[in-house]
């Protein structure tokens, strides 16, 4: 059953009901308990290494994402429309072509701020 170490708050498999903390805080109580000060030790060098490997690591992440983004940002300018394909939008779809329709005098009109903004 998975359980939450009484110690570190880590979730682990406990295999008996009676088991209250994850495997890493069950044998640094035993050392500590054994007053083996060298297990001890070792156990908090290996634990800062870790540590140390972590931040760098996150750290390396870190750059990559923020290379990223701005990366994206950089190119998530839109295209304009060429300007031949938009002339033939604003033909296609004509007010005068469509019975003067709402929906192609909406059109019409985004197409044409479109062209004054590419064109500006
Ligand atoms: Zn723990």
């Amino acid at each position: 059953m998975l359980r939450k170490c009484t110690c570190c708050g880590a979730t682990f498999d406990a295999d008996q009901p009676w088991k209250l903390l994850c495997y890493a805080c069950w044998r640094a109580k035993k050392d500590a308990e054994s007053g083996d000060v060298g297990a001890l030790t070792l156990r908090a060098i290996k634990a800062e290494l870790g540590l140390s490997r972590a931040m760098d690591e996150i750290e390396r992440l870190q750059g990559i994402i923020y290379r990223e983004a701005k990366r994206w940002a950089k190119n998530a300018q839109p295209e304009a429309i060429p300007p031949d394909l938009l002339k033939s939008m604003l033909l296609l779809c004509h007010p005068d072509r469509h019975n003067n329709s709402q929906a192609s005098n909406k059109v019409t009109t985004w197409l044409l701020q479109q062209r004054a903004k590419h064109s500006a």
